[in-house]
């Protein structure tokens, strides 16, 4: 197969945080700053967030995305929010099987496959987070625990609509931590993730996009971004900080035109 070239993805992750001034400082610097144009810029805020943000990021050339979906498209489910709303909200991705909400909501496999497909039913892009945890990865055994989480929602979501959507993974043990994964162990993993999709269907495989993410910041990110399966990164803690997003999009922006070279 010839060789692709893939469009890189800097994503910012607010978890629990932000603010209708942090909202407003994203907005405005997103705004002015010239975003690199091979780069998809997104931020998922809290959900109350989003119409503000949507509005404020108009002629920016920045999306907005959501931290989670409910996988029933409406329904008594109190508290939960489907993909059609965050759709009609202005939302145009979405996380699913991020690691905290395995790890305090109980996700299963099953469950984020169900909500991938639920995504893409309501017009998101979903951005499938995988990743194994200190222990697993010191029993040697992160690229079984990977693999599982991916074949899991292939059970349930085709190779083609799997290709829909964007992949990311974030050792558990990189999250928060200001450890994160050094470029080789992230490489060989992106690596390993792409074959198993590739395994499936190898036009899906090499074409499907694969962030990293685990504690990047702005001196880390261009020798991740670098890495030849590494089309991005999901961002926690430095996407609170706009100069720091700003400079992480900036390092996916040299490190993509390196790449098309
Ligand atoms: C995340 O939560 O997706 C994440 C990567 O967080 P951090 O960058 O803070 O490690």
């Amino acid at each position: 197969m010839a060789r692709v070239i893939r469009r890189a993805m800097v994503a910012a992750n607010w978890k629990m945080n932000g603010s209708k001034a942090l909202v407003a400082r994203f907005a405005k610097a997103l705004g002015e700053a010239s975003l690199p144009e091979s780069v998809d810029v997104i931020v998922m805020p809290p959900v109350v967030l989003l119409p503000e943000l949507v509005a404020g990021l108009v002629d920016s050339g920045a999306g907005a995305g959501a931290q989670d979906l409910h996988a029933q498209p409406s329904g008594a489910y109190t508290g939960e929010i489907a993909g059609g709303m965050l759709s009609e909200a202005g939302a145009r991705w979405v996380l699913t099987g991020h690691s905290e909400r395995r790890q305090y909501n109980a996700e299963s496999n099953d469950e984020v496959a169900t909500k991938f497909a639920a995504a893409l039913r309501a017009d998101l892009t979903p951005v499938l987070c995988v990743g194994e945890t200190l222990e697993e990865r010191d029993a040697g055994r992160e690229e079984e625990v990977v693999t599982r989480q991916i074949r899991d929602v292939l059970n349930i979501v085709d190779v083609q609509d799997l290709g829909k959507g964007v992949l990311a993974y974030e050792p558990v043990w990189a999250i928060g931590t200001g450890r994160t994964a050094s470029p080789d162990q992230a490489q060989a993993m992106h690596a390993h993730i792409r074959a198993v999709v590739a395994e499936a269907d190898e036009s899906v495989g090499q074409c499907m996009r694969i962030l990293y993410g685990g504690s990047v910041k702005p001196d880390n990110a261009l020798a991740l971004f670098e890495q030849d399966d590494i089309d991005g990164g999901l961002i926690g803690g430095a996407g609170l900080e706009i100069e720091s997003f700003l400079s992480i999009v900036g390092a996916a922006g040299a490190s993509g035109a390196a790449k098309a070279k």
